[in-house]
């Protein structure tokens, strides 16, 4: 097998191909839906779905990717109009009675026939092919209109050019190479954006408060007042959708697809994250509060610790205590070489090469490189890598897997990873998540599924995140960090000392980290409720109860992305998935270059994709069946 490379489509030829793709699809579904009953088979069905899926796939792939990153707006905005154009489609497709019971008479052969049929009689389900047509065609409006929705909100967030200013006295605090590439207007003055490489450090080292605090409400506003608008819409439409199934909410709805299988043992398992963080939440702000009142030189009960101040003063605390701070950790990782270092642990963890190759991409600045077996020599698939920010360009780190794998066919994944980092080198924070996404892209590279269905990161949503929680640990450990040197020299060496210092800084914050996660988590399921009220009165009533309560005038909910897109009542699941990340690790013990569990992870987890259950995968790898302490210790802050 061989390299293939994404088309770079503009907008018009975007369009087309987005037509003739279409038109094709439909002809090939209607030949399975008037297949006479007695030729259903698996091949006839199943084998037949997979290929009108990737040929599907092989534009809306590139067209997912191309809507987030291409430079041109006019290439974005026709992408957004394909988008809707396919996810209707594929509405249409799930609710065609024809098609789905010819789904349902396939007599599989094997697990991945068996898992397959299920996993599409469920999404003909979850689209509404059972239900009468009046509220099968409100289901297809609803979901619709959730699309269009989700996009809007995410084009809000996006295109959002505003730019603060801040006086030169406000960016006191600020290494010398930040000032050195902000824009400055005719009066001197700072103009900050709200992409991360501005806003992150500006919120960890900038000494003024007031600056920090006027930072803080404009970037949880940066959703406008429309995005609230929108997350409402959507959370009645949802609530709307749930009730078409009579279920008593959309949490139900979506649940029952998923590991946690009901809202009940979500929020059990909630519970026990707010239990478990309660005191560590307590005893780090009582920390900050202290050192506030330190360095103002009161008492402590005369300062009260704002949400400006925690990146802030958690920075000085790291500084004071464990001289660690994340703007001076830039230095031992320039993006280049850290790029490298990664496919050099990655290659020796799971057996791979990866070998740059110049192919046409869709910003100079873009890197492809070919994924080969390093024992068999055989062609993996390839990866994109989009590392720096730009106008126009989603402004997070992610993981596109736009092309799926499947042996039945021979066909060869590709994936894209995003970043938005900072060309002076990454702070710890940004090389943890370099590893978090490249371990999405790992999943999906590394996956031999037989359908394209189950490829790599199609998998139950509460386990997604589990293969690239566990990498994190890739950027914790001497073993891995000690490696950075082979593959650049000329960066400053990792010894133990510095390992063991970025690890007792990491632990200091658990508490209040967690906290806020449980209430991201409590807040998202709150709205996928039986009787949800107005996101925003939820969200205020929700955080004025917290520690460090509601700051006036801030719309989070208005930015929260994840809960307009996939994660809606799915918020839990990075928490879920950390718990099998963190069990999962333990296989590795103290050395995690070990590649004997390494190949075993590759083989038994990220190659199976989504062809078994995850919690089947995930006790292959263990031995046994899965368990919590490892997460719940981690949240307290204790050493693993
Ligand atoms: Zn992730």
């Amino acid at each position: 097998m061989s390299r293939v490379t994404l088309p770079i489509l503009d907008a018009v030829t975007l369009d087309a191909a987005c037509r003739q793709m279409l038109a094709d699809a439909r002809a090939a579904f209607d030949r399975i839906a008037s297949l006479p009953m007695e030729a259903v088979t698996a091949a006839s069905v199943l084998d037949q779905w997979d290929a009108i899926a990737i040929a599907l796939e092989n534009i809306e792939g590139p067209i997912a990717i191309l809507n987030n990153v291409h430079p041109d707006k006019s290439v974005r905005d026709a992408a957004d109009e394909a988008v809707r154009t396919l996810s209707s489609f594929q509405v249409e497709v799930f609710q065609n009675e024809a098609l789905y019971s010819r789904v349902q008479a396939v007599r599989p052969a094997t697990p991945a026939e068996a898992q397959f049929r299920k996993d599409l009689v469920e999404a003909f389900e979850d689209t509404g092919v059972t239900l009468p047509p009046d509220r099968r065609a409100r289901a297809k409006a609803i979901a619709d209109a959730l699309t269009a929705l989700a996009q809007e909100f995410a084009r809000n967030l996006r295109d959002n050019k505003t730019r603060l200013s801040f006086t030169p006295d406000e960016m006191l605090g600020l290494p010398e190479t930040y000032l050195a590439r902000q824009p400055r207007d005719a009066d001197g003055r700072y103009l900050l954006s709200f992409d991360y490489p501005d806003f992150n450090p500006f919120m960890a080292n900038a000494e003024s408060e007031e600056g920090r605090r006027r930072y803080y409400v404009g970037y949880l506003n940066r959703g406008t007042a429309r995005n609230l608008e929108i997350l409402d819409e959507a959370v009645t439409l949802r609530r709307e959708l749930a009730g078409l199934y009579d279920l008593p909410s959309f949490a139900h709805f979506v649940l029952r697809r998923r590991m946690a299988g009901t809202p009940e043992a979500v929020e059990r398992f909630l519970d026990e994250v707010k239990s478990a963080c309660q005191q560590a939440e307590r005893r780090d702000l009582d920390e900050l509060r202290a050192l506030k009142a330190r360095r103002a030189g009161v008492a402590p009960d005369d300062v009260v610790v704002q949400r400006w101040d925690v990146p802030f003063l958690s920075e000085r605390l790291r500084e004071e205590r464990y001289n660690v701070d994340q703007e001076s950790l830039r230095k031992y990782f320039p993006p280049m070489p850290t790029l490298s270092w990664l496919l050099d642990v990655s290659g020796a963890l799971y057996g791979l090469r990866f070998d740059p190759v110049a192919v046409p991409v869709w910003h100079e600045e873009v890197r492809y490189y070919d994924v080969h077996d390093a024992e068999t020599g055989a062609f993996v698939g390839g990866i994109y890598f989009d590392l720096y920010p730009r106008e126009g360009k989603f402004p997070h780190a992610a993981a596109w897997p736009v092309r799926g794998v499947s042996r039945k066919v021979g066909r060869t994944p590709i994936s894209v990873l995003v970043t938005n980092f900072d060309r002076r080198g990454l702070t710890h924070d940004e090389v943890e998540t370099l590893f978090h996404e490249f371990g999405h892209i790992l999943h999906g590279v590394l996956s031999e599924t037989t359908y394209s269905y189950h490829a790599g990161t199609s998998v139950q949503r509460d386990f997604v995140e589990a293969p690239s929680q566990i990498f994190e640990e890739w950027t914790r450990r001497l073993e891995s960090l000690e490696r950075l040197r082979d593959v650049s020299p000329d960066t400053p060496a990792i010894d133990a000392g510095l390992v063991a210092r970025l690890d007792a800084a990491r632990r200091f914050g658990q508490g209040l980290f967690y906290a806020r996660q449980w209430l991201y988590a409590s807040f998202d399921l709150a709205l996928s409720g039986a009787s949800p009220e107005a996101a925003m009165s939820v969200w205020e009533r929700m955080e004025s109860a917290s520690l460090l309560g509601h700051v006036q005038n801030t719309a989070f909910p208005g930015t929260f992305g994840h809960i307009v897109s996939g994660y809606a009542a799915g918020y839990y699941s990075y928490m879920w998935a950390e718990v099998l990340a963190l069990d999962m690790l333990s296989v590795f013990g103290d050395n995690v270059m070990n590649p004997v569990p390494g190949r075993r992870f590759r083989r038994e987890v990220l190659s199976r994709g989504g062809e078994e259950p995850a919690v089947t995968l995930v006790e292959r790898f263990l031995g046994r069946p899965v368990r919590a302490e490892a997460f719940f210790k981690e949240i307290v802050g204790a050493s693993r």
